[in-house]
């Protein structure tokens, strides 16, 4: 046995704990998102947090949230583990250990770490949503993904909402354009901070959407993408903008944006929001890849996909008023005046029946025990006094500011209780 603390154990530094009502919140969140991707036929994967640090070494060596920002360490058996820092890796890894028939349409949700400098909106330790298609190269998919992200977004009431949308073109077109970038900066080299220095030595493309303003000029005057795309990348971009306008996306091109992680190729995106702090104002973004099936032991297969941060996507929502995530409030309440028998039974009954329904254990006094009620959201009280169990009936009250029913106390019996309440406006199914 070891000693007790002497302080209270806390979560670690930029790790939360997500208590109720929030948790409950990011549940409706997804529950809302599983809908909408199952309805555009993505069926639900789930993958590990923990991988072998090769297969995130394979997002590539130039980007901070590999070199930098991993948890890694050694197994007892000394294999090198990573916890995941995105989950598009471990999805394409499975992919490839799986080989299933393509294409491959998914949606997979999950919590990824980053050992960042901890902030409001950014963490270490964060959940992403999201989808991942192998298989397919036809520009109409982009259009399909993209719309997706930018739906679930809109489907929460987000309006304050920006996608940017690029095309680095082939892999040949951005390593030629990343040579005439690098070769662009290191004309200016004096001119730029010790840390651009090292990303202009590390992934030169990165300088182009640095947030300092002093480079803001630099930058503007730098080589442009749109001279480098190759002729099918063109074409499929084009297709790709022309299939957003149809199906009613609004979109911002940009071509400074080359994201942080090495595989992209052609369509790249990113949902930003104007009602947070622009620092973190990222909801989510994706694009094509193909390189990383490959990276990881398999064929070469296209790929592409999203991941919106949901931390994130709530500070939005709550920036913008929508989405409270309310859910519904508890069907029944019982206050139980006879020793406790009754609320053990009742409630027991009331939820075999699909009702929602709690009570206050310990018993109390019926003042007491309604203010519980109150608090509970509930949208009746079913009171149990001597006088009812006698008589096998229940009153039930409605609870003020639930629009339960009239307002008006009325007795009911105990066998045509559930009626009763599935009878009230405020009921859901649950
Ligand atoms: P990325 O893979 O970096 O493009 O991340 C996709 C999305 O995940 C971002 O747009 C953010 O919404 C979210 N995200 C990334 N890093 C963090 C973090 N450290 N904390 C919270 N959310 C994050």
């Amino acid at each position: 046995m070891t000693d007790a603390p002497t302080e209270p154990f806390r979560a670690l530094t930029g790790m939360r704990d997500v208590l109720p009502p929030e948790a409950g919140r990011r549940r409706a969140l997804l529950a809302r998102f599983a809908a909408a991707a199952e309805r555009a036929g993505y069926a639900e994967v789930s993958v590990p947090v923990l991988e072998e640090l090769g297969v995130f070494e394979r997002l590539g060596e130039a980007t901070d949230v590999v070199t930098k920002e991993m948890y890694h360490f050694a197994d007892q058996d000394g294999t090198e583990l990573a916890l995941r820092p995105e989950l598009t890796a471990g999805v394409v890894r499975a992919f490839v250990q799986h080989a299933p028939t393509q294409p491959w349409k998914v949606w997979v949700a999950g919590t990824a770490f980053r050992r960042e400098r901890p902030q409001r909106g950014r963490y270490r330790m964060f959940d992403q949503v999201g989808v991942e298609v192998l298989g397919v190269d036809d520009p109409d998919l982009d259009v399909e993904v993209v719309a997706l992200a930018w739906q679930a977004l809109a489907d929460l009431g987000l309006r304050d909402v920006t996608l940017l949308v690029n095309s680095l073109g082939d892999h040949e077109d951005r390593a030629r354009y990343t040579e005439a970038v690098r070769a662009y900066f290191a004309s200016l080299r004096s001119a730029l901070s010790e840390a651009e220095q090292d990303t202009l030595d590390r992934n030169p493309l990165r300088l182009l959407d640095s947030k300092r303003p002093e480079l803001g000029p630099m930058v503007a005057a730098a080589p442009s993408l749109a001279e480098y795309r190759s002729d099918e990348a063109a074409a499929h971009y084009e297709r790709v903008l022309a299939g957003l306008r149809a199906v009613g996306v609004p979109y911002t091109e940009a071509p400074l944006l080359v994201r942080g992680l090495d595989y992209y190729r052609r369509t790249t995106f990113e949902l930003t929001s104007g009602a947070i702090d622009a620092a973190q104002n990222a909801l989510g973004g994706g694009g094509r890849y193909d390189r990383l099936a490959e990276d990881l032991g398999g064929r070469p297969t296209d790929g592409i996909g999203f991941a919106l941060g949901v931390d994130r996507v709530l500070l939005a929502c709550d920036a913008e008023g929508v989405f409270d995530g309310a859910g519904p409030a508890l069907d029944a309440f019982v206050v139980d005046l006879t020793g406790g028998e009754a609320a053990r039974d009742l409630t027991h009954e009331l939820r075999a029946a699909g009702l929602s329904a709690d009570r206050r254990f310990g018993g109390g006094s019926m003042r007491s025990q309604m203010k519980h009620a109150d608090r509970s959201g509930a949208s009746v009280a079913l009171i149990v006094g001597e006088d009812e169990l006698q008589a096998g009936e229940v009153t039930l009250r409605p609870l003020r500011g639930h629009g339960a029913d009239d307002g008006e106390q009325r007795r009911v019996r105990r066998e045509d209780l559930v009626a009763a309440l599935r009878a009230l406006p405020a009921h859901h199914d649950h």
